[in-house]
């Protein structure tokens, strides 16, 4: 009973970085639900959510997090740009652009007393289909 549990949950969270990583389209949560719901009708909202933080602690996925804004997945875990557009939300790759080092950013561990952990950046604009 227990090992078939923990197959399932196995099963569930390879079904939802695959779908993750089917698209370039950096999904939110709740369209990862939908997509991954077709194959397993079963399956709730809450664990795709757990799945996918799971999926980012592995370093499998990343997330795309910014105040205010509802938090997106991206199944590409290279160091790349986004841009994200102003008027529908929507979230894009940018060809060849990267984040900057960290140790570019803060050359020193005097320059803040905090840890610092990571580096949240992207771009904003109008995206082609908001510029219509
Ligand atoms: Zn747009
Ligand atoms: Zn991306």
């Amino acid at each position: 009973m227990k090992g078939q549990r923990r197959l399932r949950s196995r099963r569930q969270r390879t079904v939802i970085l695959a779908a993750l990583r089917e698209t370039t389209s950096h999904p939110t949560a709740d369209e990862i639900y939908a997509v991954v719901r077709a194959q397993m009708p079963r399956i709730s909202l809450g664990t795709v959510y757990r799945n996918l933080e799971t999926l980012t602690e592995m370093g499998e996925a990343q997330k795309l997090e910014f105040a205010g804004l509802q938090r997106r997945y991206d199944g590409c875990t290279s160091n790349h740009m986004h841009v994200r557009c102003d008027d529908c939300g929507c979230v894009a790759d940018v060809e060849g652009a990267a984040l900057p080092d960290l140790g570019r950013v803060v050359p020193s561990a005097a320059q803040t007393a905090f840890k610092v952990t990571g580096l949240r950046m992207e771009l904003t604009g109008i995206c082609p289909n908001c510029l219509g």
